[in-house]
Parts: structure tokens; sequence; C-alpha cells
């Protein structure tokens, strides 16, 4: 593979505080060496070594590739009539998975691989170079197991969410369906995934339940993540950082104690923004969370019934609108906080070593990504140092 130079980069985010200024590691007129799909050199523009190929990039900004580290990919059908009766005033209710779950398991395995394959690329486009993906439509075993094999074809981060909520046919029995998903679904689905994640919420999982489900994960090798205190106060961020998760993701409705010891922990509290916008509810205090000492990231929750986007940008501009975090807050997170929450140092970072996944934005600087909200500032995405 040849080695290529970025040239005349604007303004360069790199998250390596010893390349440049800020929490950000900013550069101006940079450039940057990738070679054989890693970031091989960053500098000054003018005194790059020597390369195959070089790109012009005209003093545009250069950041790290999107890590998107909640999504829900792997489903069938839509449900924006449910949306247009929420935006109408009627409540969310939790029960809208299953619509999901009935469409997702009628649909064959090449329509479900299609829509997810849409969806990847729709991200990437938009400069997503690293995407976490979940089970959690099927709710059986073999349309867990289904899921999973799909997703693991389009990245390597794949999550069993077979605790995503208790399926139709289990409602008078909801104990027999822990027992499923802690015994014969996470034999034959953790084979085929890194990590596992509940639905920690009333009218999903309670804590004991979550519990539970995690340390059997655990057991099984699986690295934990919990759906925890999105739609009321609960057990699930101090279950996260008891089972040692490396994300508790929504955290919306948080006390002091759940802040500290997020603060205290390598949990990383992950707020998901566009499902806030979507449901009409409150946005989480990611003030609270970064002046308390946590470390925050930002993804999409893209799923089809409560966050129905795949940009990074929507989630970034929300962010710095509606929660009051700083533009670089909002980039950190939305790069090297979702690598944190991934538990990976390759991604999420432009300095030597790291993975060559890049985002070229037609502005001047990162912070025109929440100062032009909606618009498409996606110029180039590069990942593993391939124009994509
Ligand atoms: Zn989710």
């Amino acid at each position: 593979m040849s080695a290529t130079l970025f040239d005349a980069i604007g303004w360069l985010v790199t998250n390596d505080t010893e390349l440049g200024s800020g929490s950000l590691g900013v550069r101006e007129r940079a450039a940057l060496v990738v070679d054989d799909g890693r970031v091989a050199w960053v500098g000054d523009a003018g005194a790059a070594p020597a390369a195959d190929d070089r790109v012009d990039v005209g003093g545009r900004a250069v950041l790290p590739g999107w890590v998107d580290s909640h999504a829900h990919l792997v489903f069938a059908g839509e449900r924006s009539r449910e949306f247009a009766a929420r935006m109408a005033g009627q409540a969310y209710q939790a029960g809208g998975i299953r619509r999901t779950v009935a469409a997702t398991r009628a649909a064959s395995e090449d329509s479900l691989r299609t829509n997810l394959q849409q969806l990847v690329r729709e991200s990437l486009r938009q400069g997503t170079t690293t995407i976490e993906t979940k089970s959690g439509y099927g709710l059986t075993v073999a349309d867990e197991v289904r899921a999973l094999t799909i997703a693991r074809e389009v990245t390597d981060e794949v999550t069993f969410l077979g605790a995503h909520v208790v399926p139709e046919e289990y409602q008078s029995d909801p104990a027999a369906y822990v027992a499923l998903v802690e015994g014969e679904m996470l034999d034959a689905c953790a084979p085929h995934a890194r990590w596992i994640d509940v639905f920690c919420e009333r009218g999903a999982f309670d804590g004991t339940a979550t519990r539970e489900i995690l340390w059997a994960g655990a057991a099984r090798g699986l690295g934990r993540r919990v759906h925890a205190n999105q739609l009321e106060h609960g057990p699930g961020v101090q279950i996260a950082v008891e089972v040692d998760a490396a994300s508790a993701d929504h955290c919306t409705h948080l006390d002091d104690a759940d802040v500290a010891a997020l603060a205290g922990s390598r949990t990383v509290a992950t707020l998901l923004p566009g499902a806030e916008f979507s449901t009409r509810h409150p946005y989480p205090d990611a003030r609270r969370l970064l002046d308390g000492g946590a470390t925050v990231a930002l993804a999409t929750d893209c799923n089809p019934g409560t966050s129905f986007t795949s940009s990074m940008a929507f989630c970034i501009a929300l962010a710095v609108r509606e929660m009051r975090m700083t533009p670089d807050e909002a980039v950190w997170s939305a790069t090297a906080g979702g690598a944190r929450a991934l538990r990976r140092d390759d991604v999420g970072r432009l300095s030597p070593g790291a993975r060559a996944d890049l985002q070229v934005l037609d502005a001047p600087s990162h912070v025109h990504l929440a100062y032009r909200p909606g618009v498409p500032l996606t110029w180039q995405v590069w990942r593993r140092g391939v124009r994509v």
C-alpha cells in the first residue's frame, strides 16, 4: 500500500494534546501522512516527508472519523406513523419495539442485510468510520443469532441485546425469558458478539435481571454495556459501574451518586440526544456529567422507533445547542469519547499509529458542525487510508 500525504489542512483535529492546542489537539496549517492504513506522521504543512500520493485539502478542516458507539441497525420496517403520532401529542410507549420485532422476524435475511448495509453506507458517507450495532429485534435464539451474524459482516463492534424487551410470547412469564437470554440464547450468541447489553428500565428489565444477564455475558467473555436511566431514574448506571461496563447509555435521569460513580469509574456516559429529540423528552444534563468529571460520548442510537438518524453532526448540533456542550466537547465526545465507550485506542484520534479514519469538512473548523446545523459539510471520508 502506498503513502498518501494530506496537505494544506487548514484545521486539523488530532485529539492528541501533544500534537496541537486545546482539548482537541488542534493544529492549524497542518499536514498528515497515511501509510498502510495508519497515520504515519502529523506536522506542519510544507514540512511533510515524501509520499506517493498527495491530497490537497485546500485549507479545509480534517477530523477523525466519527465513532458511533450506539446503534440498532438490524431491523425491518419503519415507524414514521408512531413518530407523527408522538409529534401530535401522544406519549412514547416502549411497546413500539415489539412492532419492529414482528417485522424483523418476518423479514428475509437478505432484506435485513440490505437494510443494514444501506444504513452503514449512509453513516459512512456522513463521516462515521466506526459503528457499533446491536441485535435485539429478534428475541428468539435463531433470530438473535441471525441478527448478530449479519451485523458482523459490517462491523467488529457487535452487541448482543437479547434483553431489549420481553417479547410478546413471554409476557405471562418474563422470568422464563430472562432464563432463556442468559442460558441458551447467550450460548448461541456469544461467539458472534463482542458486547452484551441490557435495556434496564421499567417495562423492560429490572436491576436484578440486568445484573444477572450482564454477569452471565461476562462469564462468556463479553464486554458490558447498559441502556441506563433513559425514561426515569433507576439502578442502570450503578449496575453499569459495578460490572465495569464500557458504557452506560442514555443517562438522562441521574442523581448525584450516579454522576460520582461514573466519574470514579472507567464507564463512559454515552448520551443519545437523537432519542430525546424524537420523543420530545428532556435532554440529559451533559454539563453536570462533564463538570462532575465523567467521560462523555455522543452517539446516534439510530433505530426505527425513537431516533431514526444516522447523523453524528446532527447529534453534535443538539449537544451544543440543547445540552450546553461546547463545540470542542461535542466533537471530542463523538470521536475520542466514542472510542473510549468501545474501549478502543486505535480510532477516534489522528496521531501516529492510529487507524487512518478521517473526514474532510467543507468548512474552516469543526465549530461549523453546530454553527451550520443541517448542512451537509462532509467533503471526503477516508477509512483505513482508503477514500470512501
Ligand atoms: Zn439504544
